[in-house]
């Protein structure tokens, strides 16, 4: 491995702070510094200079080209490339790139999801530039990050409505610390760390399988012999090939200013974690992103296909996605911080008020932030939360809660120290809470950690919905205080911060959320339980919702119905892929192995009674049996999977589209699988076309 050093690879194709510094004149530097913190309007004069730096800086670097790089609704990124290249009248070039170029692009958007927003004879989309989040070099292109929307203005992306809810949850909090007496802080924004699980597999076996390749996880694959209970793999040894990639993936994304800092190995066999050190919500949404597109990269390039998908195998665990969040001041102050003071201590409650108040009312808008056809397979599946929203607060958190219950606030304690009953170790100081890996959404000391997201998702829609919800709360919080007096401030909020909590401390729970019993306690809480994306979808369109999101300027109610209608369509294709894929490789790919398998076992069996007739063969007469009742089984189960995914392909309305696919073909599929997998475990591999679970989860070296 070469050695690398770190501080000059880290950020070294990112149009970063240091670099404006460097080459922005300073006025036009600090306006761009204003408007990247503030969220103001830059004029085109000062873009046209910014935008003549970045081409130099860029065109250093080797870039040839720029692209607006966007989000639009299929929860990818998008890029056009365009070359910097003015031709000249002698028959030369040279390399242009104006502000007007900068701040704004045109791609053709027809091909986008619009949820019906846009009619395709308007298929002019606009991306705009974001300057909150930095441009970089990747692969001879400059990538400028930029919001989309379409001719009307209304958001076709995930970043738009990202920025509104980080803004309008920042300018509430402003208020309430105003309130607090904290007028020192002029902004407030949201911080983002999202811890990234995947899988590596072998290229080669991975182009094998169409399921793999088509839809991202297996369809059919009877279980190896041995899955995760062994739960040798958990922050186990890296192995050498592994540990190079992880080596190369962390360079590549330091480079682009991505901060990668934990990396291990996860539960199951053959999946993996990157963490990031956390950064302004914005960002780390795009560099989630780019996380996801490089690991690809980086994967493909070592002889790998990185997974993302959610559940690429039964039986063992799929992968996730944390969403660790936070709120901060201008000045640096992390408001989920539990104070030292008494002060300090209170408005840490008002905040932690707000955020229970906000996942209580908004559960239904979380649930459905992480909703889709790969997640559902994850969430309630003894393997990740379950479906239902609930906060962990741990014992200490959850003391001070009991002193509001009492109308009193009880001083923070020191932290204890950790007793590990031997003199070489050191001591230190215990964490405010232990973790429980159980719950949707833990406080963990000094951030809440949302851990339904699945591993494909962008993290733009939960921290959409966090930021919206907060907002209000915090709003709620501003109105019911905004006319008290203040040497009646802390005696007044103490009342409301009661109150909020008698009304919402059903949102609570820190036992084992994996339980059984857990499920039947949060029914009679009456807290939801919202086992799929059909299921959750419906709420999306409440009215609670839509007001919501219109009051706090996020989405229109247009806004909001073209996306319900683009997941619904989403979820409905994605299974639609599915159960074609299968079909196909149940018809070709597995019956071409039991074919051959069933004619060997068969011609061997003959072969020999022809020599010995008396001879019993019990075994084999059991293996063709046994194949030959599945192959019967699995002839008809294929007819119901075809006929019955025509019929849900044909039905127009949306929603009842999903339901068709939820209901009917995720279970037709399963019930086809039982047979296949049964049969699969009989058939050797060298008959079988594509590699087994054995081999995709233990071969890799
Ligand atoms: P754990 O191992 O319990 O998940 P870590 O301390 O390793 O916790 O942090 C996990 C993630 O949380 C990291 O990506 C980290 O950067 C992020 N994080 C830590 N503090 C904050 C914060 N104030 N706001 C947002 N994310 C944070
Ligand atoms: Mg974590």
């Amino acid at each position: 491995m070469e050695t690398v050093s770190v501080p000059e690879v880290f950020g070294s194709l990112v149009f970063n702070d240091k670099v404006m510094k460097e080459r922005l004149p300073k006025d036009i530097y600090k306006a761009v510094v204003e408007t990247s913190k503030s969220g103001k309007h830059l004029e085109l004069d000062i873009a046209n200079v910014v935008a003549a730096a970045m081409k130099e800086w860029a065109i250093e670097h080797g870039a040839t080209h720029f692209t607006h790089w966007f989000q639009p609704l299929t929860g990818l990124t998008a890029e056009k490339h365009d070359s910097f290249i003015t031709p000249t009248d002698d028959g030369g070039v040279i390399m242009e790139f104006s502000g007007r170029e900068l701040i704004k692009g045109e791609p053709d958007a027809s091909s986008f999801p619009s949820g019906g927003l846009r009619a395709t004879f308007e298929a002019r989309g606009y991306t705009a530039w974001d300057p909150s989040s930095p441009a970089f070099v990747k692969d001879g292109s400059l990538y400028i990050p930029t919001a989309f929307c379409s001719y009307g203005g209304e958001a076709l992306d995930k970043k738009t409505p990202l920025l509104r809810s980080i803004e309008a949850v920042g300018e509430s909090a402003v208020k309430v610390l105003h309130l607090l007496g904290r007028t020192d802080v002029k902004y407030v924004h949201t911080t983002v760390g999202s811890e990234q699980e995947y899988f590596l597999i072998d290229k080669d076996m991975y182009l094998k399988r169409k399921d793999l390749l088509m839809c991202g996880r297996t369809l059919i694959g009877a279980p190896a012999p041995k899955g995760q209970e062994m739960e040798d793999h958990y922050f186990g040894v890296l192995k050498p090939k592994v540990a190079d990639f992880m080596h190369d993936l962390d360079n590549e994304l330091w480079k682009l200013g991505v901060p990668a800092k934990t990396k291990h190995n996860e539960v199951a066999p053959s999946q993996h974690e990157l963490a990031p050190v956390f950064e302004a919500g914005n960002v780390a949404v795009d560099h989630n992103q780019l996380t996801m597109e490089v690991m690809k990269k980086v994967a493909d390039r070592k002889g790998y296909a990185c997974l993302l998908h959610e559940k690429p195998f039964k039986g063992v665990n799929g992968s996730g996605k944390h969403d660790n969040w936070s709120l901060v001041t201008d000045g640096g102050e992390n408001l989920l911080n539990p104070g030292k003071t008494h002060e300090e201590n209170f408005q840490f409650m008002v905040f932690l008020m707000a955020i229970i108040e906000a996942v209580d009312d908004y559960q239904d808008l979380l649930r459905i932030s992480v909703a889709t056809a790969g997640n559902d397979h994850r969430l309630g599946a003894n393997e990740a939360p379950p479906a239902i929203i609930s906060i962990f607060v741990g014992d200490e958190l959850l003391g001070l809660l009991d002193g509001v219950k009492g109308g009193k606030l009880p001083e923070f304690k020191k932290k204890a120290l950790m007793e590990l009953g031997t003199k070489v170790l050191p001591e230190f100081k215990k964490d405010k809470t232990d973790r429980n890996r159980t719950s949707p959404f833990a406080f963990t000391g000094n951030k809440f950690e949302f851990r339904m997201p699945g591993s494909a998702l962008s993290v733009a829609d939960p921290n959409i919905i966090l930021n919206t919800a907060v907002s209000e709360a915090l709003d709620g919080i501003y109105n019911a205080l905004k006319e008290v007096p203040s040497d009646k401030i802390e005696e007044e909020t103490m009342k409301l911060l009661k109150d909020m909590l008698d009304k919402h401390s059903r949102i609570l729970f820190d036992g084992n959320g994996y339980a059984d019993e857990w499920i039947e306690e949060a029914h009679k809480r009456g807290l939801l339980d919202l086992r799929s994306l059909p299921d959750a979808m419906p709420y999306m369109l409440q009215k609670k919702n839509l007001e919501l999101f219109a009051k706090h300027h996020i989405l229109t109610e247009e806004e909001v119905k073209s996306r319900y209608e683009i997941y619904l369509d989403n979820y409905s294709k994605t299974i639609h892929i599915e159960s074609l894929t299968m079909q196909e490789m149940v018809r070709k790919d597995f019956t071409e192995g039991l074919v051959a398998y069933l004619k060997a076992v068969t011609d061997e069996t003959a072969k020999k009674r022809a020599i010995i007739p008396d001879l019993k063969c019990a075994y084999e007469d059991h293996i063709i049996r046994v194949l030959d009742e599945s192959e019967e089984k699995i002839g008809e189960l294929l007819i119901k999977l075809s006929e019955d995914t025509c019929k849900a392909e044909q039905e127009s309305d949306e929603f009842k589209k999903a339901c068709m696919y939820h209901e009917v073909i995720l279970n037709d599929m399963e019930e086809l699988r039982k047979y296949v997998d049964e049969a699969e475990a009989y058939i050797p591999e060298d008959f079988l076309p594509y590699p087994t679970y054995g081999e995709l989860l233990f071969s890799l070296r």
